[in-house]
């Protein structure tokens, strides 16, 4: 596999490309635009849009914030009251098994004092949606890409809400920044939402059939750019004006004000932080599905992020993703087995019929990655990965271990 001279993104990363350097896309953008941002000028932007906002709603409220409860959204919500003086309605699509966390984090956002509109999809047509996403795709959390697009901005043109803020762009962020269908995009508008990441410009009426009609399924329809037009709806994504919206500062913030983070071992987990993906385990399956998909999972993304934020060296960061990439706990997934209905057994044979080329059988019949990072650059092996966990914890001001 080839790797990313800069971060650890592979090249089984979809949408990726390297540049003659042998830079990815991310990285690429990070160094030639991120750094030569004029920030001030963005804040004044976004303030405008605020101001915008508020002229239009006539005293109603001016912004959609679609939330999880988890820190970017926590954030979101609180830089959008109190920053930019917006009344917001908070809009939480909940996912099919929530956590004990992703409960705690609900009720936490809520009382930090906003008007909150829970958005429950029909669940019988999401379970059959979510088995076809898994055996088409081998995605169950595909269905959840388009609610999560769609369900803001559905909400925002039906109460008549001028104003949608997203988070960060992670479609930029995660590599796949020609996914994109209008120029606007490339600035803060988030219009065409829709258009990044596995949803791709993909409609509703994709999981029409096997009993699911259009009309069942509005959450999962984003609006044409027309209706977006006529509607005077817009959309940006926060991530563009702040130069410190990240998850790590978010985390930071996060802690001030309440948020819960998970207490499961990290190992459990497949990452090396407890602060992201808080609400449902299908993040944590995902991370191991794509492990065995594209050859890397969420701690690769993590640590990419990382390095690109200076917050840990390269050979740190191969390291934990030696350590942490595709694990994920049986618990988790025979949960989400039993909630779709079929066995583990079912669950593994579907998910092995998308595994990558990059995988090939060790001497004991074992499936091992075809020369992983670690393998091209071994690591020193004084480099403690409990210590740097530990350093990370402490910026953030929390004292947890891997276990
Ligand atoms: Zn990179």
């Amino acid at each position: 596999m080839k790797y990313c001279k800069n971060c650890l993104t592979p090249e089984s990363n979809p949408g990726t490309t390297f540049n003659e350097e042998g830079i990815c896309k991310v990285c690429g953008y990070y160094q030639k635009e991120k750094k030569y941002v004029d920030w001030d000028k963005r804040m004044d932007e976004i303030k405008e849009i605020a101001s915008w906002a508020k002229s239009k709603s006539n005293g109603k409220y001016d912004a959609v914030i679609g939330v999880s409860g988890g820190k970017d959204s926590l954030r979101q919500a609180l830089f959008a009251r109190d920053v930019l003086g917006l009344n917001c309605l908070l809009v939480n699509n909940p996912p099919d098994i929530i956590t004990e966390t992703g409960r705690k984090n609900i009720e936490n956002i809520q009382n930090h004092g906003f008007d909150l509109i829970k958005y429950y999809g029909n669940p019988v047509v999401y379970k059959k949606i979510v088995l076809r996403a898994l055996k088409e795709y081998g995605n169950p959390q595909k269905p959840s890409e388009y609610t999560i697009a769609a369900i803001p901005i559905r909400v925002a043109i039906n109460f008549n809400i001028p104003l949608v803020i997203h988070g960060e762009n992670s479609a930029l962020e995660m590599g796949e920044p020609e996914k994109f269908t209008t120029k606007e995009d490339l600035g803060g508008s988030a219009i065409g939402f829709a258009n990044s990441n596995t949803v791709q410009g993909g409609k509703a009426s994709d999981w029409v059939g096997e009993g699911v009609t259009l009309s069942d399924l509005l959450p999962y329809q984003y609006p044409s750019l027309d209706e977006i037009k006529a509607s005077g709806v817009h959309a940006i994504y926060l991530g563009y004006y702040l130069k410190d919206f990240n998850s790590f500062m978010n985390a930071k913030l996060g802690i001030k004000n309440g948020l819960s983070f998970r207490d499961e071992s990290l190992y459990d987990l497949g990452r090396y932080h407890r602060y992201s993906a808080l609400d449902a385990n299908i993040n944590q399956i995902n991370g191991w599905i794509k492990h065995v998909k594209f050859g890397y999972g969420s701690a690769t993304d993590r640590a990419s992020i990382d390095i690109r934020e200076g917050k840990i060296t390269r050979e740190e960061g191969i390291a934990l993703v030696k350590e942490f990439d595709g694990r994920c706990t049986d618990r988790f997934i025979s949960e989400y087995c039993d909630f779709l209905g079929i066995s583990v057994n079912e669950f593994n044979e579907i998910i092995e019929k998308y595994r990558g080329k990059m995988w090939i059988k060790d001497a004991d019949g074992k499936w091992k990655i075809d020369s992983p990072i670690w393998e091209q650059e071994p690591v020193n092996k004084n480099t403690d990965i409990k210590k740097v966990i530990r350093r990370l914890n402490a910026e953030l001001g929390i004292v947890q271990d891997i276990e």
